[in-house]
């Protein structure tokens, strides 16, 4: 018997846990008498990036917590923006600092992420907690991944023993996903634009993860039935419509349960800034 895949529904489980950080950020200002703080620095007109940032600030706005945002032409000498994020390290109202990326060619991404001091990298990209992620010990969990973790525990899906595929190996995404799912207790395959019969891999996959950014790219016939779908694939159709990386409306005939896009593994995202955010703030304080 077919049965249509659960939804996996991020944008009220997002606005959940939105509405249980501002009890948190209350309580901290209660408590010790200070407010979670976020920086965002963005350089350039990338219209994407734009539109995370006012959806990043205003998250925050919304939860209590203070931010200030920064923002520098396409053109900017990267030392400028090098020196703000050494005042940011200094400035005590700021707890938690982001890059927006993509940066222009003309810097050096690395550096940039570096200078962030890694007690205030809420995104989690700063090579030293990239390293604590990996030894099983994590500060900040990037916010993408640390969204899906939250689905799999709301959703009561048990990693433990499970076959997990991830498609894409980026810093932001699809890395950090392996390693949060090996340390949940996985078997772990990842997958890009090298592998060979990638279908052979997806097809054993009794969790998928996509993170591509290539529309309709996972089909019904690579999926195992009854698998996990999370789809984290953010791309804009011609017709201006956004989709996901996964064909949602055949894959959902075939899977367990399933993200859609919008709606799925996006609002988590901002969700968990938030928390990575009061974190950092909740630490400074000594809690
Ligand atoms: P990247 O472009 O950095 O990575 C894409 C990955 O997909 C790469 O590892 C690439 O392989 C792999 N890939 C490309 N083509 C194929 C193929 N034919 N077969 C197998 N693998 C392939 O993207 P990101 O990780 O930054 O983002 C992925 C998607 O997630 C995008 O749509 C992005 O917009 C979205 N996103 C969504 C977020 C959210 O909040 N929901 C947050 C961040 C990103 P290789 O390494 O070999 O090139």
């Amino acid at each position: 018997m077919i049965m249509t895949a659960q939804i996996i529904d991020g944008k009220t489980l997002a606005q959940t846990l939105r509405a249980g950080f501002k009890k948190r950020v209350e309580a901290l200002m209660a408590a010790q008498g200070v407010r979670p703080g976020l920086a965002v620095i963005l350089v350039g007109e990338d219209p994407a990036s734009i539109v995370y940032v006012n959806n990043k600030v205003r998250a925050c706005e919304e939860a209590g917590l203070y931010s200030e945002k920064w923002r520098y032409p396409a053109d900017v000498a990267p030392a400028v923006v090098l020196e703000k994020i050494a005042g940011l390290n200094a400035d005590p109202k700021v707890h938690g600092i982001l890059v927006q990326l993509p940066l222009p060619a003309h810097f050096d991404e690395a550096a940039v992420l570096e200078a962030i001091s890694p007690q205030k990298d809420v995104d989690g990209f700063h090579a030293e907690n990239v390293g604590a992620l990996a030894q099983g010990k994590p500060r900040f969990i990037p916010c993408t991944p640390y969204g899906v973790m939250k689905m799999f525990a709301q959703g009561g899906i048990d990693l433990s023993g499970r076959e997990a595929v991830v498609i894409g190996r980026s810093n932001i995404v699809g890395k950090p996903m392996a390693l949060l799912l090996i340390n949940a207790g996985a078997t772990v395959t990842v997958c890009h634009s090298r592998t060979r019969d990638l279908k052979a891999h997806t097809r054993r996959a009794d969790i998928l993860v996509a993170a591509v950014g290539k529309p309709h790219f996972v089909t019904a016939d690579m999926l195992k039935p009854g698998a996990v779908v999370i789809d984290v694939g953010i791309n804009r159709l011609p017709d201006g419509r956004l989709c996901g990386d996964v064909d949602f409306d055949a894959a959902k005939e075939v899977a367990r349960q399933i993200t859609p896009v919008p709606g799925g593994v996006g609002p988590m995202t901002i969700a968990m800034l938030l928390a990575n955010t009061i974190e950092a703030a909740e630490r400074e304080a000594g809690q």
